[in-house]
């Protein structure tokens, strides 16, 4: 049987409202998501009930604030029970705005769209697509090919998954002390629990206690570089990095970032950002990872994992390759990679790497 296209469920108690964010929905997202709809919170419980059982996704839930009965936000604080994972998105008019923003952390809701939402090209369509892009990330994420079999304590284990996860390598962690699949797999590769955490690839490699580089090169996360020259080269893809690799990006820089473990650096680790400007409900450190990582390359950054971005640095301008120098940006490159080496240098000097806090 073809696989069910998960679900975006609309609901209103006005007939021609939801007529028409259905139809909206069904024109752009129709092709890779079913547009459910219902006509009260109560119906639209049942509904999520039913496809919880039948074990269906459902990637957004969409609900007007204002309906008889139950309101758009209660709707959702009971919906968010049945399936927490699903976007939230609360449709009000200018007068619910204070509503709006009391949901947000009433029910985390992720944005509200104000009535009417004409042209949907400009007012609908780019916020659905970016919730629904970051849902389909997240799920990539759980259902991965790539398994870890370790301990809910053991620091490796944690390591290794967050490698995963800030990597954007869709893996799925296996419980050795909870699930049972855990210790069948185990038994099938033949591998003793004292050799825990092990990694199961999609090829069918076991690797027996890897550590993160071991992972990454098996992997092919990117370790070497592509070009020979670089105007620009950062160490360190943290938000200050990140932010670097898209200002020097857009500039036309030839640049490149280099991250010893994954990019997002310590801001990877938040569950929750909320002091983010632009970003009124906030959002995971891992998501905002993604958002720059993706903007950075969408403009021509290059990203590699690369332990110790020294290495790279000691071939900066006066010495090798990596940076070239060209009479018209010279001074520009050159600034650059001094205030990196400088950096670096007293780094080195104080025998410390970017530490957190
Ligand atoms: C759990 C947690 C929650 C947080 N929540 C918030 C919050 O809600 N709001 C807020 O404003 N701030 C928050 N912070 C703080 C925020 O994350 C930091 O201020 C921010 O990440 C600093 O950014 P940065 O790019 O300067 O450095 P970092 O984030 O530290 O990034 C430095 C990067 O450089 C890499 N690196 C270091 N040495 C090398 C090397 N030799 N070669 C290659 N790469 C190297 C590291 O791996 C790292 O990825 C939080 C921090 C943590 C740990």
């Amino acid at each position: 049987m073809a696989e069910r296209h998960p679900a975006i469920l609309a609901v209103d108690d006005e007939p021609a409202v939801l007529a028409a964010v259905s139809r909206d929905l069904r024109r752009h997202f129709g092709e890779h998501y079913r547009i459910l709809r219902a006509g009260s919170g109560a119906e639209a419980l049942e509904l999520l009930g039913e496809m919880r059982t039948r074990g269906d996704a459902v990637a957004m839930l969409v609900a007007d604030q204002r309906m008889p009965g139950m309101d758009g936000t209660a709707y959702l604080v009971k919906a968010r029970g049945i399936y927490p994972e699903a976007k939230r998105v609360l449709l009000t008019a200018y007068a619910d705005t204070d509503a709006a923003i009391s949901a947000i952390n009433e029910v985390s809701l992720d944005y509200y769209l104000l009535k009417p939402w004409d042209p949907p090209e400009e007012q609908l369509y780019p916020v659905v697509e970016d919730l629904l892009t970051t849902w389909e990330a997240s799920t990539a994420m759980d259902s991965g090919g790539v398994r870890v079999i370790g301990h809910r304590f053991s620091r490796e284990t944690h390591e290794l998954r967050d490698f995963l996860a800030r990597n954007r390598v869709p893996a799925r962690w296996l419980d050795v002390e909870r699930d049972a699949e855990a210790r069948e797999l185990l038994k099938v590769a033949g591998v003793d629990e004292d050799r825990l955490p092990v990694t199961l690839l999609e090829d069918g490699t076991v690797l027996e206690r890897p550590t993160v580089l071991e992972l990454a090169e098996r992997l092919g996360v990117a370790g070497q570089p592509a070009a020979d020259h670089y105007d620009l080269v950062i160490v360190g893809g943290g938000p200050a990095g990140l932010a670097a690799a898209v200002y020097g990006a857009s500039e036309g820089l030839r640049t490149v970032l280099v991250e010893r473990e994954a990019p997002g650096g310590q801001a990877g680790q938040s569950s929750l950002i909320e002091n983010y400007l632009g970003f009124p409900a906030g959002l995971s450190g891992s998501d905002l990872a993604r958002r720059a990582t993706d903007q950075a390359r969408r403009l021509g950054a290059e990203l590699l994992r690369a332990d110790g971005g020294g290495r790279l640095l000691r071939r900066c301008p006066d010495r090798g390759p990596l940076v070239r120098r060209s009479a018209r940006r010279r001074d520009r490159r050159r600034q650059l990679c001094r205030t990196g080496r400088r950096v670096l240098q007293r780094l080195r000097e104080a025998r410390l790497d970017a530490g957190e806090g």
